[in-house]
């Protein structure tokens, strides 16, 4: 399982930064807090908002 630290994003529980860690599990893109434990998902209106911000800045996602 890869996981991917999310450069710059803030954890909206924490508020801690760079501890993001995204990861795909059955075909669904999950992002966790390592720090707090605070697990958000891709149907998540806020991770997608959140994943789309940072794509750009840290250039490993997939563009569709
Ligand atoms: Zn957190």
């Amino acid at each position: 399982m890869r996981k991917r630290f999310i450069a710059g994003a803030v954890c909206p529980k924490c508020q801690a930064k760079d501890t993001l860690a995204l990861w795909r599990e059955n075909n669904v893109e999950v992002v966790e807090c390592v720090q707090c434990g605070h697990q958000m998902r891709e149907a998540d209106k806020q991770v997608r908002d959140q994943v789309r911000t940072n794509e750009q800045v840290i250039g490993v996602f997939h563009p569709e």
